[in-house]
């Protein structure tokens, strides 16, 4: 039998970290991040780059193989946007609450009233890079459409705005956790990922 592939992991939130943990870890042994690998600047301009920046970090940190992972909420009344910059939206502070409020102004001040003008979509891109230079990467996409206002108290970032074509109608921070992870963006990239790494 060979051997099940190490990966260490670049996030240290430990809510994605059980989340990828659920998918990846039955085809591949994962290692916590270490604590002393220091945060790097994430300024690539797509997703794949920065899932890069972090990766190739954390590889040449450690030596070992490494998985990083990055996410964009994409409007499409909006060009896009947030996108690549979903993070610091509304400035550098990476403050969820700021972020999100500036979404629903630009969408209002936009006339975007009705769900059809308000369509959306999370993307995640999971990457693996190897001591070597080579990679595995996957994507995960989940479409919706953003609300009018915030609701539910679970989940982080654009959560409450959220609410997936795939889902019961509610937002993301409505849903339990359980049912969110069953269908989102990261859900998908490392369920994606899971396939390229086990077969
Ligand atoms: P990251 O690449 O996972 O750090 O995500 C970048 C930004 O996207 C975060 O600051 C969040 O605002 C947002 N984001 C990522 N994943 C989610 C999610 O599952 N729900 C809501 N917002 C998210």
């Amino acid at each position: 039998m060979t051997a099940r592939v190490r990966l260490v992991l670049a996030t240290a939130n430990p809510h994605k970290v059980e989340e990828i943990r659920a998918i990846l870890g039955e085809v591949v042994e994962l290692l916590p991040r270490p604590g002393e690998v220091p945060d790097v600047v994430e300024d690539a301009p797509t997703l794949e780059g920065n899932a890069r920046l972090k990766a190739v970090a954390l590889c040449e940190a450690t030596g070992e193989v490494a998985v990083a992972d990055d996410t964009g909420l994409e409007v499409d009344a909006l060009g896009g946007a947030p996108g690549v910059h979903s993070a610091r939206f509304a400035g550098p502070e990476h403050d969820d609450t700021a972020n999100l409020a500036k979404l629903l102004v630009d969408l209002e001040a936009l006339g975007a009233t009705e769900p059809a003008d308000r369509r959306a979509r999370f993307r995640t891109v999971a990457l693996v890079r190897y001591p070597d230079g080579s990679e595995t990467i996957a994507e995960g996409v989940v479409e919706g459409h953003i609300t009018l206002e915030a609701w539910g108290d679970g989940g982080f970032g654009y959560d409450p705005v959220f609410v997936a074509d795939d889902g019961p109608g509610e937002t993301f921070a409505e849903m339990g956790a359980d049912a969110k992870n069953a269908i989102s963006h990261r859900a998908r990239a490392f369920g994606a990922l899971a396939e390229l790494l086990g077969h």
